[in-house]
């Protein structure tokens, strides 16, 4: 449990000299305790406070870098629910290749498979390999391939530790993962950790092996660790993710302060789809896929994108001039703010009307239209002021600027900001412009 003020302040030398900027230790404390100061602003702390507070600052699932070249984190959760804060680091999705199977065109498509939601590029992060053939070198080429083809970390699965050994040579490095570590394998599997740079996955069904596991492990210096909680239970899987995760957040058990790689193979697809949720709705780390199904993908990145976006931060554009379809120095402008769902409804009404046009979006951070408006950042000196800075009178012959109906009141703010423009106010839904579109172009 994180620690409060008055625990914090305990800590603290208690002269109150103010020169930590806070009036008194106490206040000080509470900035602490709500993360608004780091102790190092107290030049008087304590090494032993220093080390108290600053392990107080690691979030209770310890966060780790997967992947070299194309690295993504996970872990670094400090809460259980997304409305108490947000969650950190999204649900990884992986796929898992047999090194028996006819590989290639799944590496390709793995690596090509992009899904674009609300302007945002989804993609897999990982490719898992499992050693099927008990043959050596079949299980080093594949990672070669998995590894040329994708660039995307490896988690590698194997009976044969040498084998895991010769693989981790390829994938030096690269924040790979060694899946399936038990308490007979560990030493081995260790060296092979420490020398190439990788993470251990430690695994069990049973949270009192790993605990026992990840214990020791630490104990002895090696902290990159997940846990692989092996079953092909629902209600298992759900009761693990859930104990450990409510462990490390709420009774601060170190032990069990770890993301979780899950491997999914129920032989039905419909179960292995329901399992996949349930990790990406209940603290999984990293979930990976028996096989590449498109239709599959569609539906759980849909669901990560839902479930991991911060619920302080609405999801936004960024912010510049967007060309719907093609338009010319002569063709319509329109101006909304950077909130993606106001973006992505207005430019499809543009769009579904036949014409092309200039969609201006200056940074609001985020916020719809009247609320942007209602917090001075959609206004129509801070537009105007957006239309300079990209220079678009250089790229448009166009001086009508088209602004969202629920604005109207900003058009002569706007007309004095922008000399030599005229402004058209449009209809307040979106869903109406097609038909203001029409009569525009009619004039
Ligand atoms: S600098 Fe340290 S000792 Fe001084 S008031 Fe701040 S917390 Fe207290």
């Amino acid at each position: 449990m994180a620690l409060n003020g008055l625990q914090i302040q305990k800590l603290l030398p208690k002269t109150n000299c103010k020169e930590c900027g806070a009036n008194t230790c106490l206040a000080f404390a509470m900035k602490l305790a709500a993360k608004k100061a780091n102790i190092s602003e107290c030049p008087y702390a304590s090494d032993e406070t220093i080390a108290v507070l600053g392990a107080e600052n690691e979030p209770p699932v310890k966060q780790l870098k997967i992947g070299g070249e194309i690295s993504t984190l996970i872990g670094g959760e400090t809460v259980l629910y997304r409305h108490e804060k947000t969650y950190v680091n999204d649900t990884l999705l992986a796929i898992n290749i047999d090194d028996d199977s006819e590989y290639e065109d799944t590496l390709h498509k793995i690596v090509d498979y992009k899904l674009e939601r609300v302007g945002e590029i989804l993609t897999l992060n990982a490719v898992a390999i499992t050693q099927k053939s008990g043959d050596t070198e079949k299980f080093v080429e594949l990672a070669q391939k998995a590894w040329d083809i994708t660039k995307l970390p490896l988690i590698i699965r194997a009976d044969n530790t040498d084998a895991i050994a010769q693989v981790a040579q390829v994938v030096s490095n690269t924040g790979s993962i060694i899946a399936g570590v038990n308490k007979d394998n560990a030493d081995a599997l260790l060296k092979v950790a420490q020398e190439h740079g990788m993470i251990l996955a430690i695994a069990s069904e049973n949270l009192d092996d790993i605990t026992a596991l990840t214990k020791s492990l630490k104990a002895g210096g090696f902290n990159n660790m997940v846990m692989q909680f092996e079953t092909d239970s629902l209600a298992t899987a759900f009761q693990l993710n859930s104990i450990a995760r409510i462990a490390a957040i709420k009774d601060n058990i170190k032990e069990l302060g770890y993301a979780t790689l899950k491997y999914i193979n129920t032989g039905n697809e419909i179960e292995d789809t329901v399992m996949a949720i349930n990790e990406i709705e209940k603290f999984g780390g990293i979930c990976v896929l028996p096989k590449f199904d498109a239709a599959q993908l569609v539906n759980l990145m849909t669901l990560r994108l839902n479930i991991y976006t911060d619920p302080q931060k609405p999801i936004q554009m960024e912010p510049k001039v967007y060309a719907i379809g093609e338009p010319d120095r002569n063709s319509m402008v329109f101006v909304t703010t950077n909130f993606s769902l106001t973006y992505f409804i207005v430019s499809g009404e543009i769009e579904n009307s036949g014409i092309s046009a200039w969609l201006v979006v200056p940074e609001c951070e985020g916020f719809s239209v009247l609320t942007a408006w209602s917090a001075g950042k959609f206004s129509g000196s801070h537009i105007a002021k957006f239309i300079k800075e990209v220079d678009l009178e250089t790229m448009v012959d166009t001086r009508t600027i088209s602004i969202p109906g629920y604005v109207a009141q900003i058009s002569g703010e706007l007309e004095e900001a922008l000399p030599g423009w005229k402004v058209s106010v449009a209809p307040q839904e979106a869903a109406d412009l097609e038909s203001y579109i029409k009569a525009f172009n009619r004039k």
